[in-house]
């Protein structure tokens, strides 16, 4: 097999060869600070990095240079995204799955864990529950069954999210993480309106990931790791991709991520909108430490910075997998997306909504970050974060190359930086504790004095306005 980022065959573009060498790349040339600069220099200008470069950096254990690299990940981050992050959370559909993926407690064989699968009219209590809490970005989350969870159930699920309007509440965007399926599908979902598609990789290396996945459709890597391809040819342009870090060795893996966005931009012009950090969580039926690759702090921190020196306008996201204290670091280094108040389980917001204990025994993992929302956007704008609950582009067409073109020349900032404004006023309005709303009202009036153009300001601090007196949902 060669190496070939254009190529439509999973084992071309994530070639088993080419990582290795890279690897090997990387070990011969650790000590070679000269060469790490020209590449710091070359992360600096908003180039990107090749899978080769980032693997070197990776390789790095020179602490100056390492944390070199952690200041410029924040530059970059600061450049492009300001100090803003986007809120969203996750909505588990069902856990019926007919894989057998030896990680996740959904796998087919785990007799333990509570079955379940939301009615609409559960979902709408969901929905509204997650309205309630202020969120308008939903994740949703579904195990492969195609009995209990045919695409036509996360259609009519899809649809029923965007029309339920509870108080001032809207789901207005709806990310879809299933499993991986036909080009059919992928266009069926494009139609329903849905933002990014997402699906992790989990492993990029092929030996693991059959060992990992010995059961089920899912076992097939090259179907799964083709999928992006055919989301793409279904016209799907935002996709977000993943590894579950501490299946297999994390260098292999960042590699491998990174000749998966080089093949997506070499291929079809747009690199993946997003990339997911999560790392392998404590569940029913899985035990950590049956894994051995599991990542520490320091590596975990490590990689996140490179991968935003990488890919420096791709959206990074870490989940409430994550303590508070990891979280916090993070978002210095590249973070731009963060769950709040997530449940992993089945029902699991309307449980609380209602004051009952969540049915643990249907998690899909442990979180580590168990705060409320309100607590959430309070640490955030403590910190001066905005936190935004924008979900505008999809909305104004602004998906794939067209968004990639108006990150690159840094004109999205125009549109993000007022957006996080009107959306976080909304929150301030309709959710926040006192004590958040003070805060919040205050970072605003400074936040606007930094809207370079006069005529936006205005139109700005006139809806603010309007947003002050119940109208919602402005956007640029
Ligand atoms: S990771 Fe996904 S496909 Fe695998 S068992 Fe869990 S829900 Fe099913
Ligand atoms: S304007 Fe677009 S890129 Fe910016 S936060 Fe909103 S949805 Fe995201």
């Amino acid at each position: 097999m060669n190496y070939d980022p254009k190529s439509s065959k999973a084992e071309e573009f994530i070639n088993h060869e080419e990582i290795l060498e890279s690897l090997e790349y990387a070990k011969q040339n650790k000590y070679n600070k000269e060469l790490i600069e020209v590449i710091l220099d070359k992360a600096n200008m908003a180039k990107g990095l090749t899978h080769r470069e980032a693997a070197l950096l990776l390789e790095c254990e020179d602490e100056k240079l390492i944390q070199k690299m952690f200041k410029l990940a924040e530059d970059l981050k600061k450049r492009f995204y300001g100090n803003r992050i986007v809120m969203f959370a996750p909505l588990y559909l069902s856990n019926y799955c007919i894989n057998g993926c030896v990680y996740c407690p959904y796998h087919l064989k785990n007799k333990d864990i509570a079955r379940k699968k939301l009615t609409q009219e559960e979902i709408k209590k969901e929905v509204i529950a997650l309205q309630d809490l202020g969120h308008k970005r939903l994740a949703l989350e579904a195990g492969e069954d195609p009995i209990n969870n045919p695409i036509e159930y996360i259609l009519e699920s899809i649809k029923t999210i965007y029309s339920i309007k509870h108080k001032n509440g809207a789901i207005r965007r709806v990310n879809v993480n299933i499993a991986a399926t036909t080009v059919d599908n992928y266009q069926k979902l494009k139609e329903a309106g849905i933002g990014t598609y997402i699906l992790f990789q989990e492993t990029y290396n092929k030996v693991a990931y059959e060992k990992l996945h010995p059961t089920g459709p899912k076992h097939d890597y090259a179907y799964h790791t083709e999928a992006m391809d055919r989301a793409m040819e279904g016209g799907i342009d935002d996709v977000g991709l993943g590894v579950l870090y501490g299946l297999s060795t994390y260098k292999y893996e960042l590699v491998g991520i990174l000749m998966h966005a080089e093949h997506l931009e070499a291929k079809y012009g747009v690199g993946p909108h997003t990339i997911s950090v999560p790392r392998l969580r404590p569940a029913n039926d899985i035990d950590v430490s049956d894994f051995p690759e599991a990542l520490s702090d320091d590596i975990f921190q490590k990689i996140v910075a490179i991968i935003r020196l990488a890919v420096p306008y791709t959206g990074m996201i870490v989940s409430t997998r994550e303590s508070q204290k990891t979280r916090e670091k993070v978002l210095h280094l590249g973070i731009s997306q963060i769950s709040g108040a997530s449940s992993t389980s089945v029902g699991g917001y309307d449980d609380r909504a209602k004051g009952l204990k969540e049915e643990i025994t249907s998690a899909q993992f442990d979180v580590d970050d168990d705060r409320t929302l309100d607590e959430i956007v309070n640490w955030l704008l403590e910190m001066d974060y905005i936190p935004s609950f924008c979900t505008a582009c999809y909305r104004e067409g602004r998906t794939g190359d067209r968004f990639m073109s108006l990150c690159k020349n840094g004109q999205i900032a125009n549109c993000c930086q007022p957006n996080a404004l009107m959306t976080l006023k909304e929150y301030l309005e309709d959710y926040a504790s006192n004590n958040t709303k003070e805060i919040g009202e205050n970072l605003i009036l400074n936040e606007i004095k930094k809207i370079p153009k006069d005529k936006v300001r205005e139109i700005v601090e006139d809806r603010l306005v309007k947003i002050a007196d119940g109208e919602r949902d402005f956007r640029f």
